[in-house]
């Protein structure tokens, strides 16, 4: 604490009335909202560092660090301009922190937290005066734009979301019509990447004695907390978020669109930009990158697949978490922390150990497993199509997955993880805001990646998930016969011999067997 002390005392802001500015630790940006239009010399902003928050979770090291180092960067780069920082370490919540501040200095503003959770904690501080709250400036749409896409209310429909606010935002519409000639270009997005073009080499930057000392603090406070900290890769001040959103631009996002749902051992991002824990603290804007991936000379397929995530996905997960108060609105089930706990399927196995490390001998898990563990980073599809879709197929409890993914990724907050793992990975509130679940066999994960080609097992004979698809659909027929996008595979599933389905039952009972005892799987030894 030190180093960064010392240096945020160096600088000296002019005395003066100032209006002072809660900024959580996911706003980390003037370029948007109260600190873009209060001139600095007029400007406070409160940045608070709560121990409680941290230890809420076992989130791994990095992420701890990535939030701290960040935190503290923004402080020194806001009074290296004049603003006026104080900085508050606390091991209490948000709430008895701010009341004292707002005590000293009158009431804060405050744009309106993204996470409920943060949320939920300054409502005391908001019923009593002590924060207004402004609206969030960060997003790309309002709620009006959602509700408008749902009429009728739910079930919610990315596409009709996504439709809706093309038109609405003008955001790659020529002449009032789609770019491109079609609203997506999804089904020109799924090539196996096999080496050509070759994989960005992801970008380092230079540390220094403020983000060390942050390690240092991690290491010895949050001893407790799994993973480590991958310095080279952290982006840590506004010039390394900027340099990072340079790169994803310059080396992915020319080949984002053809190799979008590719995995590989050689690269766990391949052309994905990377940006998601940086988008989701603000150091990178949506409105930025959705503009300049429009302006960018790229096929359309490219294009439009980015602009899709940014402006259709992150923007529709987040406003089906708000519609539904975090799943809690649309289901009964909650835990004890007032958690929502839905399971469309009855699913409620523990999360095998093999999430935390362990390993399986399934090559497809224990990759991305330890990948995760190693970066707190995953595309999409390894995190759906393998880490949440092995989850189901085992009939994990889609909240210890949830709590799983929440503490694992980087880019982790609740309206993001809740509505893609309860909502799209498990189909944990059924067809709420998909239309089917998300689940494949063996074949999908030979398809798309190069998993298979090392594995003990081989896609096409012994491999477990293939018997573990059909055994789920065999359990599951009953309360999938109604969705029609499910009806391919379950017509298949009745072309399977009585003794071939036993035998999926056997390898289902097998492996999840194994599985909780922490045990390789048998055959993979
Ligand atoms: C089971 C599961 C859990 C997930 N948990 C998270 C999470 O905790 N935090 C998170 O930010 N994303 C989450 N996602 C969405 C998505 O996987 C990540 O945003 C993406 O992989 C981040 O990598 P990237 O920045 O390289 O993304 P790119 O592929 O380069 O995409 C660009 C940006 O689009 C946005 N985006 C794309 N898809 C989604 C989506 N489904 N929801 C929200 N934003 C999206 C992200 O901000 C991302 O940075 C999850 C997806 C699944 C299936
Ligand atoms: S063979 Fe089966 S278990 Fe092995 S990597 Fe492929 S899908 Fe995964």
């Amino acid at each position: 604490m030190k180093t960064f002390l010392q240096r945020l005392a160096a600088h000296r802001p002019p005395a003066g009335k100032r209006r002072w500015v809660f900024v959580p630790y996911d706003q980390l940006t003037d370029r948007v909202g109260p600190l873009s239009r209060i001139a600095p010399r007029e400007l406070g902003i409160v940045i608070v560092e709560s121990s409680q928050k941290a230890g809420r979770r076992p989130n791994p090291k990095h992420t701890l660090a990535f939030v701290l180092a960040n935190l503290r960067h923004f402080c020194l780069e806001q009074a290296a301009r004049g603003v006026a920082v104080r900085h508050v370490e606390t091991d209490a919540d948000y709430a008895t922190a701010l009341r004292d501040v707002a005590r000293d200095v009158g009431p804060v503003l405050c744009m309106r937290p993204a996470e409920r959770e943060l949320r939920e904690d300054l409502v005391p501080l908001v019923r009593d005066g002590l924060i207004e709250e402004v609206e969030h400036e960060g997003w790309l749409t309002k709620r009006s734009h959602f509700d408008e896409s749902h009429e009728g209310g739910a079930p919610y429909r990315m596409d009709r979301f996504y439709r809706h606010v093309r038109k609405a935002t003008g955001v790659l519409m020529e002449k009032g019509k789609f770019a491109g000639g079609k609203l997506s270009f999804d089904a020109e997005n799924r090539k196996r990447w096999k080496g050509d073009p070759a994989a960005p080499r992801v970008p380092t930057f230079a540390r220094d004695e403020v983000t060390d000392e942050v390690v240092q603090l991690v290491q010895h406070k949050f001893a407790d907390h799994p993973g480590t900290i991958d310095l080279e890769h952290l982006p840590a001040t506004q010039a390394h978020a900027d340099a990072m959103w340079a790169w994803a631009k310059r080396e992915c996002l020319p080949h984002f669109g053809p190799y979008q749902d590719a995995m590989s051992t050689e690269s766990e991002s391949l052309f994905h930009s990377r940006l998601s824990p940086l988008l989701n603290v603000l150091r990178v804007l949506p409105k930025n990158v959705v503009d300049d991936a429009c302006a960018m000379e790229m096929p359309i397929a490219s294009k439009e697949g980015f602009v899709r995530q940014v402006l259709g996905w992150r923007e529709y997960v987040r406003h089906v978490h708000e519609a539904t108060d975090g799943f809690r609105a649309v289901t009964k089930g909650r835990d004890a922390h007032d958690a929502a706990t839905p399971s469309f399927l009855g699913a409620k196995r523990a999360l095998p150990p093999a999430w935390w490390g362990q390993a399986t001998g399934m090559r497809c898990l224990d990759a991305c497993v330890s990948q995760v563990w190693k970066t707190g980073y995953g595309h999409h599809i390894s995190r759906l199509m393998v880490l949440a879709n092995l989850a189901t197929l085992l009939d994990v409890s889609p909240r210890e997955l949830t709590d799983w993914f929440w503490c694992a990724y980087a880019d982790a907050y609740d309206w993001v993880v809740e509505p893609n793992v309860l909502g799209m990975g498990t189909f944990a509130v059924g067809d709420l805001m998909t239309t089917k679940p998300y689940v494949a066999g063996a074949a999908y994960i030979d398809g798309m990646s190069d998993f298979c080609k090392g594995c003990a097992f081989d896609p096409k004979k012994d491999c477990p998930v293939r018997s573990l698809y059909w055994a789920w659909m065999d359990r599951y027929e009953e309360r999938l016969r109604d969705n029609p996008r499910m009806s391919i595979p379950l017509q298949a599933l009745k072309k399977r011999a009585a003794a071939q389905r036993a035998e999926d039952a056997d390898v289902f009972a097998r492996v999840t067997d194994a599985l909780a005892r922490g045990a390789v799987v048998a055959g993979a030894g």
